[in-house]
């Protein structure tokens, strides 16, 4: 069957699935590790933690059907 429709919005789909990103510690130049599930990343190398940028905000702060897409993550991570 070749039904390409997705099981979930688009929109959420690192949520569903998370992935890292990374970016520079400001403290000491290493890696912070997000992931685009959590709100905070933590840097490898110091141990310090940081709040995700603003501008990671997801369609789920914005799309009316944000509660649909908020109780399938939900059910996803407790399975
Ligand atoms: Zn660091």
């Amino acid at each position: 069957m070749a039904d390409s429709k997705p099981v979930n919005c688009p929109g959420v789909s690192k949520i569903v699935r998370p992935v890292p990103e990374y970016a520079e510690c400001p403290n000491c130049k290493g890696s912070i590790e997000f992931w685009s599930d959590e709100d905070m990343g933590k840097c490898y190398e110091c141990d310090r933690e940081y709040p995700k940028a603003l501008q990671d905000a997801s369609c789920l702060d914005w799309c009316p059907q944000a509660d649909n897409c908020r109780v399938m993550i939900k059910e996803n991570k407790s399975s």
